[in-house]
């Protein structure tokens, strides 16, 4: 009998949690798996004393289904996709609509999207972030691929996403095609720049000001009352503190060599690939890279000397707001190149995106969520054609606040040898982006000159020129 309002395919941890919390608001899920077995196992343990209901096969979980059928698969990314997919199209019936809410690359979901619609079916890729704890409470979900299944999910997917405020829910749509995986992807870019970014504070506070840990706690967990209020800062203050079972600090003891899964990269390569400045995000993967080369790290750090005799004699309190400021200023770049990111690929796709609507989705139940998420939002929402965050009123007086902290931060790191990517790279993108005239001419001539590939001249933009540089015929 058809009694379930949804059914989700793949009963691993996310799977799970995401059944347990559709579950707690009200809805039956019809609960499958490639491995049929785990589905019983989840009903006797896990889903015990719930609504769920389980099927034994595909056929079995379609035939539980309410009409429009409303599948949601949280499998593998990749083939195990479009494995199920395959299984499930002879299944289904026009206007059914399958949800892809893995970790899928955006063009897969764009070329699904363009797949299921000559199957008549609708398709959605969405991004869900929050790891196993936001699944379970309350994630923040970005939906995009075929709109005509927004009014079927949207009950579903709005009551089971956190909440902010006065109970906005961190899920709406976000676009078509593959906008949903998109503005997923690039959140898992901006989270690889703000834990960088947090990285390079400790690394200042540690060895430019030789602070300990439980001191370097209390500086996060003030600056988690300011500006920089967010999961990331809170998490941070309480690693500095914890200790371990023979009560000496954890951190010190974990080997400094930064592993990825591979999104933060994805992001770093769509910016190169639309041309877009997304500096930050690709230092923050490059630093990953650069951590992961220990055993050549600790060699090179046995023969390659820094600067000599660059202790910091300055004023602690005043480096550490220093530190602090670097931060927010270098944060407020990072957002506004991922955003410069999102309107990039609109345009590339066509895709109408929502940008308050994503820094929304952002603002809670993710990895990256903020007070400061919320001023974007408001951004947006004063000027959705917004071209820049840097051109908002807020952002732009809070970076020139910040600016002259900011400086000094980043030029006492490179006198006493800190590396500091994120910071610097953010500091380079707003004085590029501030500078009317950059060298570039230099480099049109450059190029002109031994490629004849042709300049602009000021004065004339849109018509090329080539001057022969050596008098040579
Ligand atoms: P996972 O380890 O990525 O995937 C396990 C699930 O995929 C199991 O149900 C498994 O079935 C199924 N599966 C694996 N290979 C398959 C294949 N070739 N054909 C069919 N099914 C296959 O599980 P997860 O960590 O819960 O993540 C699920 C999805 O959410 C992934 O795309 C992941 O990237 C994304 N995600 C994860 C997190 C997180 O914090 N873990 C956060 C956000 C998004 P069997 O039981 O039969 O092996």
């Amino acid at each position: 009998m058809a009694q379930a309002d949804i059914a989700l395919i793949g009963l691993a941890v996310m799977g799970q949690n995401l059944i347990l919390n559709m579950n707690d608001h009200g809805f039956v899920v019809c609960a499958y798996n490639r491995t049929v077995s785990k589905v019983q196992d989840f009903l006797d343990n896990e889903a015990k004393g719930t609504n769920v209901v389980g099927a034994q096969s595909l056929e079995d979980m379609v035939s539980k289904l309410k009409k429009p059928r409303r599948v949601v698969l949280l499998v593998k990314a990749g083939q195990a996709v479009d494995d199920f997919i395959s299984k499930l199209v002879p299944l289904l019936e026009a206007g059914d609509i399958i949800i892809d809410g893995g970790n899928s690359e955006y063009r897969d979901t764009v070329r699904r999207c363009k797949e299921l619609k000559s199957a008549q079916l609708l398709f959605v890729g969405s991004g869900v972030s929050g790891g196993e704890e936001g699944a379970r409470y309350g994630p923040s979900l970005m939906p995009g691929g075929h709109k005509e299944a927004w009014p079927h999910i949207k009950d579903i997917f709005q009551s089971i996403a956190a909440k902010v405020g006065t109970g906005e829910p961190c899920c709406d749509w976000v676009g078509d095609e593959g906008a949903g995986h998109f503005v997923k992807m690039v959140h898992n870019g901006i989270e690889y720049g703000d834990m960088q970014l947090i990285c390079e504070a400790y690394h200042l506070m540690k060895d430019v000001l030789s602070m300990d840990h439980d001191e370097m706690a209390k500086v996060f967990e003030e600056w988690n009352k300011t500006e920089l209020d967010s999961f990331l800062i809170e998490i941070t203050a309480n690693i500095l503190k914890f200790r371990d079972s023979d009560n000496k600090h954890l951190l010190p003891k974990i080997r400094d060599a930064a592993g990825q899964k591979g999104t933060g990269k994805w992001t770093a390569i769509s910016a190169l690939e639309y041309g877009t400045p997304v500096t930050l995000i690709g230092e923050a993967v490059f630093a990953r890279c650069l951590s992961s080369l220990k055993e050549e790290r600790v060699e090179a750090s046995k023969n390659l000397k820094g600067p000599k005799g660059a202790e910091f004699n300055g004023d602690k309190k005043v480096f550490l707001e220093d530190i602090r400021q670097a931060l927010y200023a270098s944060k407020i770049i990072s957002y506004a190149q991922g955003f410069m990111l999102l309107r990039q690929a609109a345009k590339e796709f066509g895709w109408s995106l929502n940008y308050g609507g994503i820094a929304l989705m952002w603002r809670g139940g993710c990895i990256i969520r903020s007070v400061f998420l919320g001023k974007i939002k408001e951004a947006f929402d004063g000027n959705p054609e917004l071209q820049s965050l840097l051109l908002d009123d807020f952002f732009r007086k809070a970076v020139q606040d910040c600016q002259e902290s900011w400086r000094r931060a980043v030029s006492t790191g490179v006198q006493v040898g800190i590396p500091m990517p994120c910071f610097t790279t953010a500091l380079s993108f707003y004085d590029g982006y501030r500078h009317d005239m950059l060298p570039a001419n230099l480099l049109q001539a450059q190029r002109d000159y031994f490629g004849a590939h042709t300049y602009e001249l000021l004065t004339k933009p849109g018509q090329y020129i080539h001057t022969n540089w050596t008098g040579h015929g």
